[in-house]
């Protein structure tokens, strides 16, 4: 297929992609996952539809863009091994739900596709097929994130959140939102299974004390105590809003909140480029500013994670700077 210059296929494409991802994902979730898990070898879990999603979106693209390579978290490595067997069978029976021509080696093959190793020249897809996996497993929030990087600048981003209310006033309304953003053309959200696309902008808060943050559900992936201390320099007495994966960038892209902070836990950590890639885009497009805690703009061209960064700061813009110096008194290296 050509290529774009407007990403206007890429755009459709993506979407496309993330939709079938989050179909899987829910009729996973919606099923008992029991037998469904796996370890992985640095102790996080796996789930059947983190493999079933990245079997789908790798799918997808390679028919799209044949040229293009993935950047993505899981391989197939453990669903190669006979213990596995029978996760790799729950794995092709939900993927063939939503492609049934896909046989199991071409599903392997398209979960090992997301190797590669990204750079600074070309371009490349990245994908999370389930960011926070641990939310999933609770029943709770996740989001499903892809994105395009071009010559080391994300371009497009697109952020399935399948247990996400459309209108945070509502809780009744339609649950799933799906965010989207191409580079100069500004963020958008619409409902999951709907069409109408809404432009979406950051809150236009510029008094700090009034600010409703957001972090990591998770205190050993984002310290709670260093951010809690940021609060109290910045007087806001609003508890946090914990939730899991990029869903928080899409909260501070649509003005639920105004700020996403992420703390370092463990010295050795680097921030990886299908953590943040989309929801760093569709921030800024939205008004926003994403940096790390110190100030540095998040350098998506090193490989596969975040090598020159430490710390995620998401915020509205008009916070930014003094959120930025807040962190400075707090932050220690772990
Ligand atoms: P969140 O729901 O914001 O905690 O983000 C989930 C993501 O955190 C997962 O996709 C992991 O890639 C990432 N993660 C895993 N371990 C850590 C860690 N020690 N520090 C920061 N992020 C982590
Ligand atoms: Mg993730």
């Amino acid at each position: 297929m050509s290529k774009d210059p407007s990403y206007d296929i890429e755009r459709r494409e993506a979407i496309a992609a993330v939709l079938q991802a989050c179909r899987l994902c829910g009729s996973v979730q919606a099923t008992h996952l029991s037998g469904g898990v796996i370890g992985k070898e640095d102790g996080s879990p796996v789930t059947v539809a983190d493999y079933g999603a990245q079997a789908l979106v790798s799918a997808h693209l390679a028919t799209r863009f044949p040229n293009d390579p993935l950047v993505s978290e899981e391989d197939a490595h453990l669903l190669r091994q006979p213990q596995n067997a029978r996760v790799k069978e729950v794995v092709m029976r939900h993927v063939a739900d939503l492609h049934p021509r896909l046989d199991e080696e071409q599903m392997l093959e398209a979960i090992d596709r997301g190797k590669a190793s990204g750079g600074s020249s070309g371009r490349f897809w990245t994908l999370d097929p389930i960011d926070g996996t641990k939310g999933f497993l609770r029943g709770d929030q996740y989001a499903v994130a892809l994105a395009l990087v071009e010559e080391g600048e994300v371009v497009l981003g697109v952020l399935g959140c399948p247990n996400l209310r459309f209108d945070p006033l509502n809780p009744r309304g339609p649950k799933g939102s799906l965010f989207v953003a191409v580079r100069g053309e500004g963020s958008a959200m619409r409902i999951m299974d709907g069409a109408e696309e809404t432009k979406i902008q950051v809150s236009t808060l510029d008094d700090p004390s009034e600010a409703l943050f957001c972090e990591s559900v998770e205190s050993s992936h984002s310290s709670h105590e260093e951010s809690a201390e940021v609060a109290q320099i910045l007087g806001t007495e609003k508890p946090p809003l914990r939730i899991d994966g990029q869903c928080k960038y899409g909260l501070l892209a649509r003005g639920d909140v105004s700020l996403y902070l992420r703390f370092p836990t463990r010295k050795s950590y680097r921030e990886t480029l299908w953590d943040h890639a989309a929801g760093c885009i569709i921030v800024q497009e939205a008004g926003g500013r994403v940096t790390d805690l110190q100030g540095r703009p998040l350098d998506f061209s090193s490989g596969r994670q975040l090598e020159r960064n430490r710390g995620i700061l998401a915020s509205n813009g008009r916070l930014h700077d003094t959120v930025l110096d807040a962190v400075q008194r707090v932050w220690r290296e772990p």
